[in-house]
């Protein structure tokens, strides 16, 4: 299973809940974060197949790189925010957390391309197994920002050497 594939038939709209966006050239009016979006029917975006047309091009553009879907599935066993509205905030927390560990899984696969000394490149496999094999829970979520995040940005900041100038 590629860890980033989005897959929102295995998600619970939670962009549509959480993401908040200004009226403009992407979206045809605000929202604020938490704020369930008006288009949303159930899991289901009403205006999905117009969406360009009715002034959403950013909702079009939005990939949550598999992070949605793998919130729902893995901490939330498939549980939705609409059906247990106490699950609200913290599967918004949860989604937040896991945008972040799949947004380092993407840089780690990208640091693949780089000329990697040994260590380093066996501490990048490292880091990107942990990412996607760990079962997360919500407060290990939580934590991962102030965490293993600085960790790997440590990290990412050491690599920046092999990037050609
Ligand atoms: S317009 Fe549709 S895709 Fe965009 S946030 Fe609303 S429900 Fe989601």
């Amino acid at each position: 299973m590629d860890r980033l594939k989005t897959d929102c038939s295995q998600c619970a709209a939670l962009c549509c809940l959480a993401l908040a966006f200004d009226k403009g050239r992407d979206f045809a009016f605000d929202k604020n974060p938490g704020q369930p979006c008006p288009n949303l029917k159930h899991h289901l975006c009403s205006i999905h197949e117009s969406l360009e047309e009715k002034g959403f091009p950013g909702c079009v553009k939005y990939d949550c790189l598999g992070s949605g879907n793998r919130v729902v599935q893995e901490v939330f066993a498939g549980r939705s925010w609409q059906d247990d509205p106490k699950l609200t905030r913290p599967m918004m927390e949860a989604f937040s957390g896991m945008r972040e560990v799949h947004k380092r899984i993407d840089l780690l696969r990208a640091a693949e391309t780089l000329p990697l000394e040994p260590a380093d490149e066996q501490t990048r496999r490292d880091y990107l197994a942990r990412l996607e094999q760990f079962h997360w829970s919500g407060p290990e979520l939580n934590d991962f920002e102030v965490g293993m995040a600085l960790e790997i940005d440590i990290f990412f900041h050491g690599l920046r050497r092999y990037v050609p100038r």
